[in-house]
């Protein structure tokens, strides 16, 4: 194999629907056509062999004071539901105006025939559960429309649990775990088999989830905290547990989780990011370990600049001593692994 060759990534974790959200349905078009923002529409995920991945709905916090100790404010259920539909809604028109470029994934077999056939596998993933009210009625509806992942919550607190705040350097030991709806909310994603996303998650919720949970335990887009002690990253023995469940962390690209000085800074090298799969592999496993660039949702090493440099981490992998059968493992298939064991098929 060259180092010119297309690895496919199924990756963990993008916030492209919150972009071309600000857009309205007119971003169809930019996206499926390509345009010159953010890090993902469908020709740059081609050229850097971007196969599909979590697709998230994300609602922003309101528009209102902060509270005193600085962190984000929680939208309302309803106006969260309303947002929610509106996102779902913009990902089904892409996959339908797309003429089978994309697919909406709901199962393992879904995800490999799409790669197999160089459809973007999207697959229908919620960040931060405010759309579900404690009665849990919207999660099955949602189920049926499609959602397939689901992250109790950002990083704030709602009514399943206290998302953990933007802290550095800090302990990811911030807070309270689930709420008794928040246990629910738990039960009920193990009966439909909707997977768990522990990024966001505090570390007495990832406990609580960890004790409760019958699911791998997954982290779709966080790092090593012992590289980058950020409160958003795991800590070893939260890396160990979610090896002994079988689950996987995807490494987040953001250079805010990624470097050990916690500073906003692009000129990050992509060696920065290596560090963090490679310490994850050594410490659990090659199984364990894969990708979740937060494409859309933060920023990132200039060096990779958006979807169409991903080759340039495959490269970066590769000299850092990874073969080919390692980095297929990183790059897609531990993530369809572990989607499959968690859906049943
Ligand atoms: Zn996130």
């Amino acid at each position: 194999m060259t180092e010119s060759s297309i690895i496919p990534v199924f990756d963990g974790h993008n916030d492209v629907l919150l972009r071309l959200r600000r857009g309205g349905l007119n971003s169809v078009n930019a996206f499926l056509n390509g345009e010159a923002a953010g890090h993902i529409d469908l020709p740059r995920a081609r050229r850097g062999g971007l196969a599909g991945g979590l697709c998230a709905i994300f609602i922003p916090s309101p528009d209102q004071p902060k509270p005193e100790n600085g962190d984000f404010p929680t939208p309302a259920q309803a106006d969260a539901l309303n947002e929610t539909l509106a996102m779902a809604r913009l990902l089904l028109a892409i996959e339908a105006q797309s003429e089978g470029a994309i697919k909406v994934c709901r199962s393992a077999a879904d995800i490999r025939q799409s790669i197999a056939d160089g459809q973007f596998a999207a697959v229908f993933h919620i960040e931060g559960a405010e759309a579900v009210a404690a009665d849990l009625d919207a999660l099955y509806v949602l189920h049926e429309a499609g959602l397939r992942t689901l992250g109790p919550v950002w990083s704030r607190p709602n009514v399943f649990a206290y998302g953990v705040p933007f802290r550095f350097p800090s302990t990811p030991d911030i807070g309270p775990g689930l709420t008794d709806a928040g246990k629910d909310l738990i039960r009920a994603c193990n009966e439909l088999r909707i997977m768990i996303d522990l990024s966001h998650m505090n570390e007495q919720g990832f406990w609580d989830i960890a004790k409760l949970s019958d699911a791998p335990l997954v982290a779709s887009h966080s790092n090593a905290h012992a590289l980058s002690p950020h409160s958003r990253n795991l800590t070893d023995k939260q890396l160990d547990a979610i090896r002994d469940t079988g689950g996987l962390v995807g490494i987040n690209f953001g250079v805010l989780f990624l470097r050990d000085d916690g500073v906003r800074n692009t000129d990050t090298p992509l060696d920065v990011l290596v560090r963090h799969v490679a310490y994850i592999a050594e410490r659990i496993g090659i199984e364990h370990v894969a990708l979740g660039s937060d494409f859309d949702g933060t920023t990132i090493p200039a060096s990779l600049g958006d979807a169409s440099g991903l080759p340039k981490l495959i490269d970066a992998l590769r000299t850092h001593g990874f073969d080919d059968q390692a980095i297929a493992k990183i790059a897609h298939q531990n993530w369809v692994r572990v989607l499959e064991r968690t859906w049943g098929g």
